[in-house]
């Protein structure tokens, strides 16, 4: 086996001029558009990331204002609220005027529940046990 010797400046230079000239212009030119289509495409994604990340938020925002402004009820005083009764027996209820969702963990969770103006046929025949 020949003894590898390292590579002279002057060869080293010979080499990327052979080099050079196996460039396909084409080749090349169809490389560079790929290029910058690939970076194109990555900055869409990311101002497409970025508006609706933006807008996400914006609509969480105002959810959250329309709940707290929310009383859950109609113009006659009753609540709008729906739900049924789950598997743990417990009822899990949404309010049809803002989204905000009821478990047995929010504060007003009894209070809506067993309140006189809560509707017994939203929460279906279950509720009439
Ligand atoms: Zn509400």
């Amino acid at each position: 086996m020949p003894k590898e010797t390292p590579l002279t400046p002057e060869t080293l230079e010979l080499l990327k001029q052979m080099k050079s000239i196996f460039v396909d212009p084409v080749e090349e030119e169809r490389r560079k558009e790929e290029l910058e289509l690939r970076a194109r495409d990555r900055e869409q994604k990311k101002s497409d990331r970025e508006r609706n990340h933006k807008i996400e938020t914006e609509r969480q925002a105002a959810q959250k204002f329309v709940q707290e402004a929310c009383t859950h009820q109609r113009e006659n005083g009753s609540y709008d609220l729906h739900g049924q009764k789950c598997c743990d027996g417990k009822y899990r209820f949404v309010c049809a005027l803002c989204g905000c969702q009821f478990t047995p963990e929010h504060p007003d969770y009894n209070k809506l529940l067993n309140h006189p103006r809560t509707s017994k046929n939203l929460f279906g025949n279950a509720r009439q046990e």
